[in-house]
Order: C-alpha cells, then sequence, then structure tokens
C-alpha cells in the first residue's frame, strides 16, 4: 500500500506541506493539488503563477489553470483569464459545476463570478518593473502610449514568429502539483501567467488537457512547463501517461517524450514532471547544464524532499 504524497515544480516545493496536511487526514487528492496551487499562486515572489505573474504585451496579466482527476477523468480549465486570484479553484469549480472542461477570457470571468471565486488585482511592483522595463527597451522611451497602437507596430516591426522566439525563458513558468491519496486516487494541477509578455489571447499548454496536464489512476499523472506551444503540438502530458500505460517506466517515458519535442526543432525548452500509480516519480528538461528539480513529501514527512530529474537533450 503506498502511502498518500504530493509532489510539484520547483516553485512548489514550500507549499507541498498544506497538501500533505490534507492527505494526512483522509483528503482527496484533488482538494490537496488544488490547495497546495492555491499557495503557489498567492506566492508575490512567483512571477510565474497568479499574483505577481508578469503580464502579456498589453500589460494585462492573463492566468491559465487547470485539474484533472485520475479517477473519473473529469477536467476542469480555464484560459486567459484576468483579474482573479485563483484561477486553478474556477478551474476546479468547471470540473466540478459546468458541462464544459475549458472556459476562456470573459466566460471564464463570468462564470468565476457566478461562482463567487476572489477577485483582485494580481499586479506586484516587480511585474510592473518588468513591464515598463520591457516597453522602455523596445521603444527606447519610458511611456506607454495609452492607445496600446504602438503593440501592432512593435509587433509587426520585430516579426511576430522572431519576436516570441526571443522572448527571454527567464520571465516564465508553471506550477504543475500532482498527489496520490489513501484511496489511490490521483490529480494534477496546473496553474500559470503564461509566457511573460505574451501575445493578448494566447494560450498556453497548462490549461490544454492532453497537452500541460493529464492523468489517470491506472497510469499516474504528468503535467508541463515551457514553451507551451510544445507540448500542445506534441500532446506531450497525454503522451507521458500512454508511454506508462504501455510500460515504460518514469525515466523512459520522460526521455521519450523529451525526445518527441526535440523532433520539433523549434524554439523555447520543455520539462515535464510524472509520477506513475506505484508512486515512482521523475521530472525532466529538454535543458543542458540546467538541473530539473521536484520535490516530493509522503503525507506522514515534516520536510519535502528535494529530487534531481534527468536532462534530454539531442
Ligand atoms: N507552459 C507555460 C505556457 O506555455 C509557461 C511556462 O511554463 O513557462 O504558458
Amino acid at each position: 500500500m503506498i502511502q498518500p504524497f504530493i509532489i510539484g515544480t520547483r516553485n512548489a516545493g514550500a507549499f507541498l506541506h498544506a497538501g500533505a496536511a490534507i492527505l494526512g487526514q483522509g483528503g482527496s487528492a484533488l482538494d490537496a493539488v488544488e490547495a497546495t496551487t492555491r499557495l503557489v499562486e498567492d506566492n508575490p515572489e512567483d512571477t510565474s503563477v497568479g499574483t505577481g505573474g508578469i503580464p502579456n504585451l498589453l500589460g494585462v496579466p492573463e492566468l491559465d489553470a487547470s485539474i484533472m482527476c485520475g479517477r473519473t477523468l473529469r477536467s476542469g480549465a480555464v484560459g486567459a483569464i484576468k483579474g482573479f486570484k485563483h484561477p486553478i479553484s474556477v478551474a476546479r469549480r468547471v470540473l466540478e459545476e459546468c458541462p464544459h472542461v475549458l472556459l476562456v477570457a470573459e466566460g471564464a470571468e463570468r462564470f468565476a463570478r457566478m461562482m463567487g471565486c476572489e477577485a483582485g488585482d494580481l499586479e506586484t511592483e516587480t511585474s510592473r518593473r518588468v513591464y515598463r522595463s520591457f516597453v522602455a527597451d523596445a521603444f527606447e522611451h519610458e511611456g506607454i502610449d495609452e492607445s496600446q497602437a504602438w503593440v501592432v507596430e512593435y509587433v509587426r516591426s520585430q516579426g511576430l514568429r522572431e519576436w516570441y522566439a526571443r522572448l527571454a525563458d527567464d520571465h516564465h513558468g508553471t506550477v504543475n502539483v500532482q498527489a496520490m491519496d489513501a484511496d489511490g486516487n490521483v490529480a494534477c494541477a496546473v496553474s500559470t501567467s503564461g509566457t511573460a509578455l505574451k501575445f493578448p489571447g494566447r494560450l498556453g499548454d497548462s490549461p490544454i488537457i492532453g497537452a500541460g496536464n493529464y492523468c489517470d489512476n491506472r497510469y499516474g499523472a504528468a503535467a508541463c512547463t515551457g514553451r507551451g506551444e510544445l507540448s500542445m503540438r506534441a500532446s506531450t502530458a497525454r503522451s507521458l501517461i500512454h508511454f506508462l500505460a504501455e510500460g515504460l517506466g518514469v525515466e523512459a517515458a520522460a526521455r521519450r517524450a523529451m525526445k518527441d519535442v526535440h523532433a520539433l526543432s523549434s524554439y523555447g525548452a520543455m520539462n515535464c514532471l510524472l509520477m506513475d500509480a506505484h508512486g515512482n516519480t521523475v521530472s525532466a528538461t529538454t535543458v543542458s547544464g540546467r538541473e530539473s528539480i521536484h520535490w516530493f513529501m509522503d503525507c506522514h514527512a515534516s520536510e519535502p524532499q528535494r529530487r534531481v530529474g534527468i536532462n534530454v537533450t539531442p
């Protein structure tokens, strides 16, 4: 019998206690991953998730999140949602209350209001500063044209693909949290503000079930961070679970999925977090020389355990 446990990406390590406590009291994997993800969303130091996330090209934080239940394969997701503190909880309401899987933009905001989800300002001094310095660099002046006509001019002058390829990899990220509870149920939560300075309306992989998030009690849970366009094209999270179902171990499955991403020969990097139904875990990155870290905590442990994953480079 496996002890209930919870795992998360690098930025979730300090918050796994919350989910582990829920699991330790017999709570569900879904509640555990949601509770931990909410704390990451609340962390103003994290510039890629929830409050403090770097905004889009217009200076507006737009958030994506999804949550999936491995017992029923029910899922809830929101994309490009603005002005709500906990997109993961809006996604959870979609899973619980909504006949749909994915709601975006104004529709997601309308639904969040209907469900009484907490609204609030997501900007911080740091996120505003990063945005201001981007505008200053782009235009060599400090002022932001209120009409925002400059965005069209800017992107045209750069070329959309070239501009996106050049966006710094250090200003984006995502949180992935996965858990198994005492009933053997698995859940997976993903939340992000997406690629910093992204084109308005751009959805990444995080709210796309099968790309950035997937789980199935029979096999395990999988989620991604990195340039979401890659995992959307390669269906990475679903593929990872498929590879487990085919009999590969977590490490072999992660290698294979990351190799598929390399085969796209595109810009940006991809990372994944994977656990199987026996409690084995791995994280992987396509970046050579970067340590791939994830955190593991069983429900009786006093501290999370730092685990080093693998690098998969061509
Ligand atoms: N996967 C996220 C996205 O593409 C961002 C990231 O993890 O860096 O929106």
